[in-house]
């Protein structure tokens, strides 16, 4: 985790000793098959660790390992489903056995569940949301937590959403999971400050990717015009980036922040 303070090539003394890099570092991302936790899992492994490329669909984190081991990365797959809590005990184990350890675990699997709340699926609605995208990241940090601690640098970056901060119509399912993560994120930042795993969550704004993929681009165009002073549609790519800020070993001082990815849109008045 350390760097020799040799030195920059200005003669200049180095003002840190943190690492700014995560090459060696043990990382398990779930959803990983798609989008933001692709990009994720492909960062990571540029960047020099190991991860571990879970997934609901199995073949789809499969693929995930061929792109990244082509081009030189050290990942592997699994199936995974978050709201299965015996896969993830079992999963999160071999994983982590597999890597010799864990450092990064990304909590990253999510589904589109809207449902107006007088819609006659509105209960299962709200079910699923809750089960995949809020109580699914309590049983991948249970499962890792004696991984984690065992870490010298241990870090848990949980996916939100601008949904996180604010509501749509017809959302209050997946609005309700993604408030949920803020706050599982901030109370665990406090109970495990102690331990030096820091938690912390990245809030996406509209990104390119599996779950928006049904939004017709011309929507797509207008809606960023309107709401995002950027602009434009994120890629995956610009989230992950958020997620890595988060899971560097220099970012041992920066706990339950929720870093907003989402090109200025939930700062916008006018
Ligand atoms: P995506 O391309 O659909 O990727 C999500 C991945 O999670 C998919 O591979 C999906 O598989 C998988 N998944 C679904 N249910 C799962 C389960 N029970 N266990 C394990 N994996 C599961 O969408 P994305 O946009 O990258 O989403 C990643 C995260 O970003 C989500 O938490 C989402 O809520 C959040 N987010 C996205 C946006 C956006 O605009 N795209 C904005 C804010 C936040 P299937 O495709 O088979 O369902």
């Amino acid at each position: 985790m350390t760097e020799t303070p040799a030195g920059s090539s200005s003669g200049r003394p180095r003002l840190t000793r943190l690492s700014r890099s995560v090459a060696g570092r043990r990382v398990l991302v779930t959803g990983a098959g798609s989008g933001i936790g692709r990009a994720t899992a492909h960062l990571f492994a540029d960047e020099g660790a190991m991860v571990a490329v879970t997934d609901v669909d199995g073949d789809r984190a499969e693929a995930v390992v061929a792109e990244i081991v082509a081009v030189g990365g050290a990942a592997t797959a699994w199936e995974l489903d978050v709201a299965d809590g015996a896969a993830v005990d079992r999963v999160v184990s071999e994983a982590t056995e597999a890597m010799g350890g864990l450092d990064v675990l990304v909590n990253n699997a999510g589904i589109p569940a809207g449902a107006a709340i007088d819609d006659p699926a509105y209960a299962e609605s709200w079910g699923r949301a809750l089960d995949v995208m809020l109580t699914g990241m309590t049983r991948t940090i249970r499962a890792a937590m004696e991984h984690l601690r065992a870490s010298e640098a241990g870090r848990i970056v949980n996916v939100s959403s601008t949904e996180g901060v604010g509501g749509s119509p017809s959302s209050s399912p997946y609005t309700a999971a993604k408030h949920g993560v803020v706050g599982l994120t901030r109370a665990l930042a406090v109970e495990l400050g102690e331990s030096g795993i820091t938690v912390n969550a990245v809030g996406p704004g509209p990104i390119e990717t599996g779950m928006t993929a049904a939004i017709p681009d011309e929507a797509k165009r207008k809606f960023a015009r309107r709401r995002v002073p950027v602009r434009r549609y994120a890629e995956p790519e610009e989230v992950a980036h958020g997620i890595l800020h988060l899971a560097l070993p220099a970012s041992s001082y920066v706990t339950g922040h929720l870093l907003m990815v989402d090109g200025g849109m939930t700062v916008k008045n006018n």
